[in-house]
């Protein structure tokens, strides 16, 4: 794939380049708010993304299946999509692995 594909996703300016004219253009602002917004944004216990507000899910580290308790210390931020279907694929498949490495080994 040609590096110009994504071309169009490249700012043509440093949002964080100084302003000749001593004030803040439109883009600068712009780019000190997502700056700050996404330093304190919630952080997804199990992908590490951004969880927006919108769509936080209470996760159980160890699951509920495992013996996880409903406490505040086996608790974390996820997103909803994470603390389904993709925290159990993961597990899962983390579980055959090690079933496979187990009767190689
Ligand atoms: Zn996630």
């Amino acid at each position: 794939m040609e590096d110009r594909a994504f071309s169009y996703l490249q700012p043509s300016e440093n949002p964080y380049q100084p302003s000749p004219s001593n004030s803040y253009s439109s883009q600068m602002k712009s780019g000190i708010v997502i700056r700050e917004l996404l330093a304190k944004s919630p952080r997804c216990s199990i992908c590490t993304g951004v969880v927006p507000r919108q769509a936080i899910s209470i996760d159980h580290n160890e699951r509920r299946q495992d013996g996880g308790a409903a406490s505040v210390d086996n608790a974390q931020l996820t997103h909803p999509y994470c603390n389904t279907g993709f925290k159990e694929a993961r597990i899962s498949k983390t579980r055959k692995t090690r079933a496979t490495t187990g009767t190689l080994f």
